[in-house]
């Protein structure tokens, strides 16, 4: 079919996620056509470095031979398959494999499709839990100022994000939403281990577990990083402070790694570099290397154990999709986390970390420049006008949008979050390829803002 049709078509029939239709309407449209490697290639032959990993989930690059032949080969066994009542070996051996490499303490793996119904998951498991151990009153949930963790009813109401969430307070349910660490909304700098004494003494995840926690099922948070809100660190110690808090007043901790899996920020799960085992592990996009929806809510013995019973007794986890542990989507995710040890992936990302560190470093003296936030392979630049007064670009004059536009006139496919350069490439990009990638953003920076 033609580019022309395609985005006739398109315009006229389709309504895409987080977009201003009117403002889509007109652009003209990427279409892309196929992508190896690192590289999306569109309608037109144009090549562009996968910026954002599509959508922060890709791992290796597109086309990867051994995810590719993972997925033939599953396709001449069975496509798909209820997980209601059946198993089958795609999501049994996956199970396991979560189970070996999460960490400690969990070993129960419940799948679903999206990131949003994995902590959904979560919510509703710590929920029931308290009802079946006759904890009634503790049915409330306490989240980070500036989360996100997806875009159903109970992932938006534990969703800390004005722009985002604001407009359905009406719909949600209440809780409690704390500043992490109190007074570091930019968050430290990458690589330090300090805790910062603002969330040791009195801070506001403390003052609302000492008062509440009677009322409450679980904290939920991202370790590390807010991503889906500009890519906003979270002080080092904090996740483990919380940790901490949780198990002194007996709530629950639902740490969502959807974005900072699978080698993200560095090691496999962001919580290792904390030494955090949280109650819930919330796992989605990476999963499968980037080529499917899958999703995984892993947990302990004790919460497992809790929805054991008679059938009569109705303690079961009444919650499923149709397509959960979908055979393809599974097989695909074996085949990914193989690659890791096998290749040493982990490994590589430090090694690129430190060199996307090095190279945004000049960016930091821009006078448009706010800060460069960073946590292994995904990074943030934020734009601001006045850098001095911290005055931010009026939203209509798309500053973002303009430095990305750059970018995919020099060869590489950006989205912004607002006036935040997100930059995610696939884990597995090579040395050249990240340097080719770090020069377009500064050009991109610097020729957008001038
Ligand atoms: N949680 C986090 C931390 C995320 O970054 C996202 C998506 O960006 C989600 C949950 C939601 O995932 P999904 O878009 O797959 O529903």
């Amino acid at each position: 079919m033609s580019p022309g049709v395609l985005g006739r078509w398109d315009k006229r029939h389709v309504w895409h996620p987080f977009t201003q239709q009117a403002e889509w309407a007109g652009r003209e449209p990427l279409i892309i056509r196929s992508g190896r490697g690192v590289w999306l290639r569109d309608v037109k032959g144009r090549r562009l470095l996968d910026g954002n990993s599509s959508l922060w989930v890709n791992v290796w690059g597109h086309r990867r031979p051994e995810l590719d032949r993972a997925l033939k080969h599953q396709i001449d066994k069975i496509s798909h398959t209820t997980f209601l009542g059946l198993t089958h070996e795609p999501a049994v051996r996956l199970a396991k494999k979560l189970v070996d490499i999460a960490p400690k303490g969990l070993s129960r793996v419940f799948y679903s499709d999206n990131g949003s119904t994995a902590v959904e998951v979560a919510l509703k498991m710590a929920y029931q839990y308290w009802q079946l151990r006759r904890r009634n009153s503790k049915t409330k949930f306490v989240s980070l100022k500036e989360g996100y963790h997806g875009d159903t009813v109970g992932s938006v109401s534990v969703g800390g994000i004005e722009l985002f969430h604001a407009r359905f307070r009406d719909l949600l349910f209440k809780g409690w939403q704390v500043t992490p660490g109190g007074r570091h909304p930019g968050g430290r700098k990458p690589g330090s281990i300090m805790i910062d004494p603002g969330f040791r003494r009195g801070d506001d995840m403390e003052r609302v577990l000492r008062r509440h926690h009677s009322s409450i099922a679980a904290v939920v948070m991202e370790p590390l990083v807010q991503g889906a809100s500009g890519i906003r660190l979270i002080p080092r110690g904090y996740l483990a402070h919380v940790s901490r808090l949780c198990r002194k007043y007996g709530v629950f901790l639902i740490v969502d790694e959807v974005a900072t899996g699978f080698g993200r920020t560095g090691t496999m799960f962001a919580c290792e570099q904390e030494g955090v085992s949280p109650d819930f592990l919330c796992v989605a996009k990476s999963l499968t290397g980037g080529y499917l929806p899958l999703a995984a809510t892993l947990t302990t013995e004790k919460v497992y154990r809790a929805f054991l019973g008679r059938y009569d007794e109705f303690k079961a986890f009444f919650h499923g999709h149709t397509y959960t542990a979908n055979p393809l989507a599974c097989a695909v995710a074996l085949a990914n986390l193989e690659l890791y040890k096998k290749t040493g992936l982990l490994g590589d990302v430090r090694q690129r970390t430190s060199e996307l560190s090095a190279g945004l470093a000049p960016l930091r003296d821009h006078p448009h420049v706010k800060e460069v936030r960073q946590v292994g392979l995904m990074a943030g630049i934020e734009l601001v006008q006045d850098k001095r007064a911290g005055r931010a670009y009026p939203a209509g004059a798309r500053m973002g949008l303009k430095v990305c536009d750059e970018a995919i006139t020099r060869g590489v496919w950006l989205r912004p979050l607002g006036d935040v350069i997100v930059l995610l490439p696939p884990l597995a990009i090579s040395e050249k390829e990240l340097a080719f990638f770090i020069d377009v953003v500064r050009n991109s920076v610097i020729l957008a803002l001038e």
